[in-house]
């Protein structure tokens, strides 16, 4: 028995090497397209650095939804920007940060998000730094002291060097100390900010509502020379970021009684409530074309650095896959939609409203396939709890290259999303939505809302190969004989109810923004 079954596996195989070295035009037609005739660098030139970050409700963000219409119109892809909401709106000036007391010194820092300009010759003042108290009714005596100064309300870290660093040229017993040490003053930092009755979140307006001239933040991220850039959290005075160790020299001179100023010049624009939207890019099917394959991508990011790889290579990816389709494939059986969705960063907002505002689309998804996690080649891919994506998903997967496929690691059926990026939101509505999940490339720390996600960190060689990858399966998946299933697998126990975990619902998204 066990042999026949061996002899069987045997016949069966040899068949499948018999189908896949039958070539498929299409498909060597997609792989010489995106190795010979790329666009990718053009693209990123173009998004990245003649328009820049796209946060939403900036005139960047318009820009670019605008670009790619007319992108998508030069390779005779018809699209569109859906408008489904509206944000504040608000456009980046110059931001010029100096030490001008007791030297001068040019600082490397950037203004937050959203926050209001300051005059021209911005705003010039003495830093402090937070006081150790015992409890809120210290804190609140101490409070009136900011008045006309601008508060450091980070803590100074005791290195700016990453653990990877330290780990590689440290002995063992100081690596280990440092560590301690650093935990310790960052359990004290959270008791102290405790005590003091407020988080980072609301003391920015507890500072400014006693008279702060601004605020002045770190917020490493642990990488050499590399902070996360978001939003402030004042209404009138400015915000800035500072890079690690010039917040760290500022500190050290505060705490040495050597009352250093720094003039703080953050100008910005108000904008009014301005529309907010999705780029829909479609080649239309032609047997099915009430079916679906979704190409999707967030198109949005904050704007510390330039959204290279969050997400300018996932909308890359997304972009020169459609190029291509168009070119080799330009009449598919299912219909191909491109969606390049608004405000991912505030909570996934554009698939949001997508998902909510097109049902019979929805509805009708044979699959969709979503990348948001950096620049790197795919290595994982999971079925989202779909209880028979194994069939489809790994026999689409077989007519890929075997140099990608062989560094995708899959899971099956795996579970769906509960957010992170807008396939969570496909899934929710039970359409067999998919991440395309990249090999890190140092993400979490040197590019994952920084000041440093920039061009220069796109790997085009990986992004080229997702290119490759996405095409194909949005081929394979257009030509599929049937129909996707939607079963959904039964999800496992939460340990901590003892039942079986439900399946994510359908959220509405945030139409009016940042008001
Ligand atoms: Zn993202």
């Amino acid at each position: 028995m066990k042999k026949f079954i061996t002899l069987c596996l045997a016949l069966l195989l040899s068949n499948l090497a018999l189908i896949s070295q039958e070539k498929d035009p299409v498909i060597e037609n997609i792989i010489k397209e995106a190795n010979e005739n790329s666009e990718l660098q053009n693209l990123g030139h173009e998004l990245m650095d003649i328009i820049g970050p796209r946060l939403v409700g900036t005139p960047q963000m318009k820009k670019a939804h605008d670009w790619a219409v007319s992108k998508y119109g030069m390779w005779g892809i018809s699209a569109k920007n859906e408008q489904y909401g509206t944000w504040r709106g608000w456009e980046r000036g110059v931001t010029h940060i100096d030490m001008v007391y007791p030297r001068i010194q040019s600082l490397r820092g950037t203004q937050l998000a959203w926050n209001p300009s300051t005059s021209k010759n911005g705003v010039t003042a003495e830093l402090m730094v937070l006081p150790m108290v015992a409890d809120s009714a210290a804190f609140a005596k101490w409070l009136p002291s900011v008045k006309g100064k601008l508060v450091m309300i980070s803590m100074l870290q005791p290195t700016g060097r990453p653990d990877y660093n330290w780990e590689e040229f440290a002995t063992e017993k100081s690596f280990t100390k440092m560590k301690e040490d650093r935990a310790a003053q960052t359990e004290a930092w959270r008791e102290n900010m405790q005590n003091a009755g407020y988080n980072s979140r609301t003391l920015p307006a507890a500072l400014e509502a006693a008279g702060a001239s601004g605020i002045v933040t770190s917020n490493w991220s642990r990488g050499f020379g590399v902070n996360k850039i978001f939003s402030a959290r004042t209404k009138k005075i400015p915000t800035v970021d500072l890079e690690l160790e010039d917040y760290g020299m500022l500190y050290r001179l505060v705490e040495s009684g050597q009352k250093p100023k720094i003039n703080i010049v953050a100008e910005s624009k108000e904008l009014g409530e301005v529309p907010t939207f999705n780029t829909i890019g479609k080649i239309q099917g032609t047997e099915k074309p009430e079916e679906y394959i979704i190409l999707s991508a967030h198109f949005d990011s904050w704007d510390g650095g330039t959204g290279a790889t969050d997400n300018g290579t996932g909308t890359l990816i997304m972009m020169e896959a459609m190029r291509i389709l168009k070119k080799y494939y330009p009449n598919p059986k299912r219909t191909i939609l491109v969606g390049h969705w608004g405000s991912e960063e505030q909570g996934l907002n554009g698939s949001r409203a997508f998902v909510e505002d097109h049902p019979e689309i929805v509805a009708n998804v044979q699959a969709s396939f979503n990348q948001d996690n950096g620049t790197g080649r795919v290595v994982r891919l999971s079925g989202g709890g779909f209880l028979h994506a194994y069939d489809y998903l790994s026999r689409w997967l077989y007519a890929v290259p075997e140099e990608i496929t062989d560094e995708i690691e899959t899971t099956f059926p795996g579970a769906p999303a509960r957010g992170g990026s807008d396939y969570a939101s496909f899934q929710a509505a039970g359409a067999p939505a998919f991440s395309l999940s990249s090999l890190n490339w140092s993400y979490w720390n040197y590019t994952w809302h920084t000041n440093r996600d920039t061009y220069d960190k796109i790997v085009f060689d990986d992004v080229r190969n997702n290119v490759i990858l996405t095409a194909i399966l949005t081929y394979m998946a257009s030509e599929d004989p049937n129909t996707t299933s939607r079963e959904k697998s039964i999800l496992p126990i939460n340990k901590r109810t003892g039942e079986n975990r439900e399946w994510p619902t359908p959220r509405s998204p945030t139409r009016k923004g940042g008001m």
